[in-house]
């Protein structure tokens, strides 16, 4: 089968790999999309010595059941079935608190990121896939390629959002800084979920007319967002900010945008920074909540996919064949891509 492999320091190539052995409680998925993200850029610009080399890169995969393994039940051929974002194990004590995205068995504390398809085993961005059972979620009727970048384009914006849900009141205002893979599901899941004042910042024309469309307030990402949000708000600043971009110019709107006693979820991993001091630092007000988020809990990968099911929230997806894998990673490095690219086998 074919298989997007990560074969050096920012390469990817289509490699020819055999179809994987199923074990007896794993399924064989053949996958219909798999949405290729700025993380799977990240992780193959971490040099020549990165023990991921070799493997299949794909970590948001949809697809429809192959084959099952003896002891699989509740699945049959021809389902149609979301891999888990994060292979948790089920049985810890973080997993068994539904806090499966901290798993202690698949999350230890240096790893680079917990267990997921591409991060650790072979992802999706193959022909097929093999999946443990219990880290699948049906789908129902939704189409897999639109479905496919729910896994984590909409699961960890879910979980940012699910964090701060009590402050997000009918009086609120809420700031999604970027508008891409991401933040453009963010952004649905807010206006869905919420009753709150959206603002969606970007530096993409195409990016805050999308914004627009969808019923929230579009600034232009730039030095004079954080002013604007302070004008709109009456000077207060913004109950809470989600930053999925992560880069220094939105590190910085994030803390000047962000209210007394607000809330900051930082998401992307844009490599932006800020120092903190202990004492009366003036660059972060008084009572600020902040939390670096990652991916979210199965539950939470069930409500996106009814949030899908439903219409309320769609991901934007722009299909590229897996032949053209090497064309879609240089389209999304380049900020080719509206909403999000998903190879489809
Ligand atoms: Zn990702
Ligand atoms: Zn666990």
């Amino acid at each position: 089968m074919r298989a997007v492999t990560y074969v050096r320091n920012n390469t990817v190539e289509l490699r020819e790999k055999p179809i994987p052995e199923i074990a007896a409680d794993e399924v064989l998925l053949k996958v219909g999309g798999a949405g290729v993200c700025h993380s799977d850029i990240a992780i193959i610009g971490m040099g020549d010595e990165n023990p991921l080399i070799g493997s299949t890169l794909g970590h948001e995969v949809a697809g429809t059941v192959d084959k099952l393994g003896a002891d699989v039940q509740g699945w049959k051929v021809g389902d149609r079935a979301l891999v888990a974002l994060i292979l948790s194990c089920g049985q810890c004590r973080e997993c068994l608190a539904g806090r499966d995205n901290q798993c202690e068995t698949v999350s230890p504390r240096d790893s680079l990121a917990p267990l997921s398809p591409g991060i650790g085993v072979d992802g999706g961005m193959a022909d097929y896939i093999a999946v443990k059972a219990h880290h699948l979620d049906p789908l129902g009727d939704l189409d897999v390629v639109a479905a496919a970048p729910l896994a984590d384009a909409a699961l960890t914006p879910i979980h940012a959002i699910n964090s701060v849900r009590d402050r997000l009141t009918g009086d609120a205002t809420a700031v999604v800084l970027g508008l891409g893979g991401l933040g453009h599901m963010g952004l649905q899941i807010l206006l869905a979920t919420t009753g709150s004042r959206i603002i969606g910042l970007d530096t993409d024309a195409e990016k805050l007319a999308f914004a627009e469309s969808k019923g929230a307030i579009a600034i232009p990402s730039d030095g004079e967002a954080a002013g604007k949000i302070l004008e709109l708000t009456n000077g207060i600043g913004a109950d809470v900010v989600f930053d999925f971009v992560g880069v220094q110019p939105t590190v910085n709107t994030a803390l000047a945008a962000v209210r007394n006693g607000g809330a900051i979820r930082f998401v992307g991993l844009g490599g932006g920074s800020f120092p903190y001091l202990a004492g009366s630092d003036p660059s972060l007000p008084w009572g600020v909540n902040i939390e670096r988020a990652y991916g979210g809990t199965r539950s939470e990968m069930r409500q996106a996919i009814a949030l899908a099911r439903d219409g309320k929230i769609g991901v934007e997806v722009k299909r590229y064949s897996l032949d053209d894998a090497v064309q879609a990673f240089d389209d999304l490095h380049h900020g080719r891509v509206q909403g999000r690219a998903v190879l489809v086998p």
